[in-house]
């Protein structure tokens, strides 16, 4: 084993024991819970020994790190989520290796990726992206959708050809009434997702959590944990 191999083998190990610990104190099965690890900023090298090592989800936030690291990792048995803002003029590239994509937050990126899927005979999972300290009409700093406009984008998403709508997704605030209060964050999002699923019963992925929250990430029933740093260490720049 190469030290690198060893070193994730050893963070995925914490982490594993992390979310089984959140599910044993949740009272949840430890199946309800899925790591999707985030690679970005880290080289296709990393991917592969975690592909090694079992991991089969991984997120990328930003195309030009991710279109030559899902190119040179095409051989491996992964599931590939997008987590960043997305711009449209991206659409393009990411469609093309992207099974999921969890940062869908306007109207004209739906219209993009569904005519992008299409193209590409794809289709591809969405999540919408909801920003928690959004006012009830504006986004995110760091993207999302405002809570009030979450309905309206998932019936877009849920009618859109070569789109799959499959759930929500939410980073913990870092401003706004939910500041330092994650697991109230997460709550929130787990009362947007039991709305959602009313209209449309399979959408039924939440995405929230990441190595410093995902215990309340778990707590507040969240299927899917996206965890960087955790398993891979800090990062060597701002990702
Ligand atoms: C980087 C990132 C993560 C992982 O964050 P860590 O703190 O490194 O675990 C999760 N979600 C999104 C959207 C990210 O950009």
């Amino acid at each position: 084993m190469t030290d690198r191999k060893g070193e994730l083998a050893a963070n995925l190990a914490k982490v594993e024991n992390r979310i089984a610990a959140a599910c044993a104190a949740a009272g949840r099965d430890r199946a309800e819970v899925t790591l999707i690890v985030v690679t970005k900023t880290y080289p296709a090298s990393d991917v592969r020994i975690l592909s090694e090592l079992g991991v089969r989800h991984v997120a990328e936030n930003r195309d030009q790190d991710a279109a030559p690291k899902a190119a040179a990792c095409s051989d491996l048995p992964l599931t590939w989520h997008f987590v960043g803002q997305l711009q449209t003029n991206k659409v393009r590239s990411v469609v093309g290796y992207a099974d999921l994509v969890q940062s869908v937050d306007r109207s004209k990126l739906v219209t993009a990726l569904s005519k992008e899927a299409v193209r590409q005979e794809r289709e591809v999972g969405c999540l919408i992206q909801v920003a928690l300290d959004a006012g009830e009409s504006r986004r995110g700093e760091r993207g999302g959708v405002a809570p009030g406009g979450v309905e309206e984008l998932a019936d877009l998403v849920a009618k859109a050809p070569g789109l799959r709508l499959d759930g929500l997704m939410t980073v913990a605030p870092l401003t706004g009434e939910y500041a330092g209060r994650q697991q109230a964050a997460f709550e929130r999002l787990m009362d947007l997702s039991t709305d959602l699923r009313r209209a449309h019963p399979a959408a039924n992925m939440v995405s929230a959590g990441m190595s410093a929250d995902l215990e309340e990430a778990v707590a507040a029933g969240a299927t899917h944990v996206r965890v960087g740093t955790a398993v891979l260490g800090v990062r060597p720049r701002l990702g």
